[in-house]
């Protein structure tokens, strides 16, 4: 399969073969039954751990490959190419395994890192509550330290958390700090498994977590809130919420890739199609209507593999990554929309993947920021920028 990405070094040309392969065999197969509902999805992501595809860019001895982001990307485009909630399942389950990397303490990083890696425990991270999805800062879930007993106290709610419902692991985000917690505490429950749209077979969790007792070495940061001189509590930006900048310009990238995987089967199986389906005696494609749309498909598609790419080779830019998202991921839903179109009323059918491509990708406007978000984010950085300009008047520009 042609990459997105250019300039492939031969250790990333041979991950990328191993992962297309693998995804080939291993994992296309079974795509159909896991949308239908007959197969869990856990048992064709758990095999990944031992070959050391979930969380590619982690050193071997935690049961990674010490790879890097990069070739982390092209596992997934391989992988999405067949199935996005494959995909997104896995990478989700090592999102914990990398803030204990990042945060933890090195007491604590076998004991969940090595399970996690190899697919022996699955993982998820907890951000979005009832009432904070795109403005976190309205979190409720809250630590209590317990200093009697060297432990913290968990209270709250986290929704629409992939894996959440499966979790053995979890990096539960409050508004003052974030901990590893272990599904089966006390106090832990999952209220609901949502059924969506698409994206069938991810178990999506709805969680509570009432009064769960967390051991203190499970620390990944906590700020104490200390009340104001007017008696309130008000929250400051703790370092839990700050740490999470940290994932968002990588997370935004990979979904991007997920999905420009996604649209690429979409974009491969409408041309071979327009080729072989013959109507008023010549190929579909041979009609202006079809070919025309196939163009528009491939330009949207090099447009944001060339946007997408320039913000891998500038991760420092969370307006580019933010960029590349919007872009990618509105015209990813349109180029499985219009691979439904040049197919016609079989592509509406499951004989083909497009309308699982289209149901699945829709929600990736929605996931890892929404595209409002992403036109806040972009249009603040491009104010930003011109803040400090001399007025136009002065600069004589007319
Ligand atoms: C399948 C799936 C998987 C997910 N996985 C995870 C996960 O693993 N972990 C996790 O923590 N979360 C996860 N999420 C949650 C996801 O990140 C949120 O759904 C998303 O951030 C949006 O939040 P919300 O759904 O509460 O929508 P809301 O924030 O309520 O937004 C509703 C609408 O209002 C718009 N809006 C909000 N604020 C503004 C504004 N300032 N300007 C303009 N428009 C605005 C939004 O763009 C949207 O159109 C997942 C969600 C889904 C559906």
């Amino acid at each position: 399969m042609e990459s997105m990405f250019s300039n492939l070094s031969e250790a990333d040309l041979a991950i990328k073969a191993e992962a297309e392969e693998y995804a080939l065999n291993e994992i296309a197969p079974y795509v159909n039954d896991i949308d239908q509902g007959k197969k869990e999805i856990w048992d064709v992501i758990r095999p990944l751990g031992k070959k050391g595809l979930i969380g590619v860019t982690f050193p071997k001895r935690f049961g990674g490959r010490s790879g890097s982001f990069l070739q982390e990307l092209l596992v997934s485009e391989a992988i999405s190419y067949h199935s996005l909630p494959i995909d997104m399942s896995r990478l989700s389950s090592s999102y914990p395994a990398l803030l204990i990397r990042m945060f933890g303490k090195t007491k604590i990083l076998r004991k969940y890192m090595d399970p996690l890696l190899k697919g022996e425990k699955i993982g998820c991270f907890c951000f979005t509550e009832p009432d904070a999805g795109s403005d976190l800062s309205r979190m409720k879930t809250i630590y209590k330290k317990d200093d009697l007993n060297d432990e913290f106290i968990l209270t709250g709610e986290k929704r629409f958390i992939t894996n959440g419902s499966i979790a053995d692991t979890l990096v539960v985000y409050g508004r003052n700090g974030a901990f590893i917690i272990e599904s089966d505490w006390e106090g832990f429950e999952v209220i609901e498994e949502y059924q969506m749209m698409g994206l069938h077979g991810l178990h999506l969790g709805h969680m509570k977590f009432n009064n769960v007792r967390v051991p203190k070495e499970n620390l990944l940061f906590y700020k104490e809130i200390k009340p104001t001189s007017d008696g309130t509590k008000r929250m400051g930006k703790t370092s839990a919420i700050s740490s999470m900048q940290v994932m968002l310009a990588p997370e935004r990238v990979a979904v991007s890739v997920q999905v420009m995987g996604v649209a690429k089967r979409a974009i491969d199986v409408a041309i071979q199609y327009s080729q072989e389906r013959v109507q008023f005696k010549r190929p579909i494609c041979e009609f202006e209507g079809i070919s025309f749309k196939i163009a528009e498909m491939v330009t949207n598609f090099e447009a944001g593999k060339a946007l997408l790419e320039k913000s891998v080779n500038h991760m420092e830019d969370g307006n580019l990554a933010a960029m590349a998202k919007l872009f990618v991921c509105t015209n990813a839903f349109k180029i499985c929309d219009d691979a439904i179109q040049v197919l016609g009323g079989i592509g509406y059918t499951n004989k083909y993947p497009v309308e699982r491509c289209a149901r699945d990708v829709r929600l990736m406007r929605i996931g890892a920021g929404t595209d409002e978000v992403m036109k806040y984010i972009i249009q603040k950085g491009i104010y930003r920028k011109t803040e400090s300009l001399e007025p136009l008047e002065k600069r004589k520009m007319f």
